[in-house]
């Protein structure tokens, strides 16, 4: 059976339910992310557009310019709490990605790859034998 993993947003308005495995998990220290969450990087899980299904309040959304790409990345976030539940790419139509922190157990995650290193915190520990990219 696949596994089915659910989370969603602070308040609980908005849900989602993820079905099978991300085509790729990986922990972004892009300052866009690290902005974006508060935090020093963000774990996320990509999924196929088919795999992820939202329930509850539709999420507001904010387009962040890349000034690297200059193409969007946006991030649905609940308009009640805050959390960003959900992020699309441009450059990605097909890929919904899910911040690792907003699932209900979000221990599952195995992270396979840490991008944006050139802008991560000084005391990151990178762990060994995992693929670490500059960019994307
Ligand atoms: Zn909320
Ligand atoms: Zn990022």
């Amino acid at each position: 059976m696949e596994p089915v993993h659910e989370g969603g947003c602070v308040c609980g308005a908005i849900r989602y339910r993820a079905t099978g495995q991300p085509a790729l998990a990986q922990a972004c220290h892009c300052t866009f992310c690290q902005r974006r969450t508060g935090s020093a990087f963000a774990p996320l899980a990509a999924f196929k557009e088919a795999q992820v299904e939202l329930s509850g309040a539709t999420p507001s959304h904010y387009d962040h310019v890349s000034d690297e790409s200059g193409r969007w990345v946006r991030s649905h976030f609940c308009g009640v709490c805050g959390t960003s539940v959900l992020i699309t790419l441009e450059r990605n139509p097909g890929v919904r990605v899910i911040p690792g922190g907003t699932f209900d157990d979000p221990r599952w995650i195995k992270l396979s790859r840490h991008i944006w290193a050139r802008s991560a915190h000084d005391w990151i520990v990178f762990p060994i034998g995992v693929d670490v990219r500059e960019k994307a």
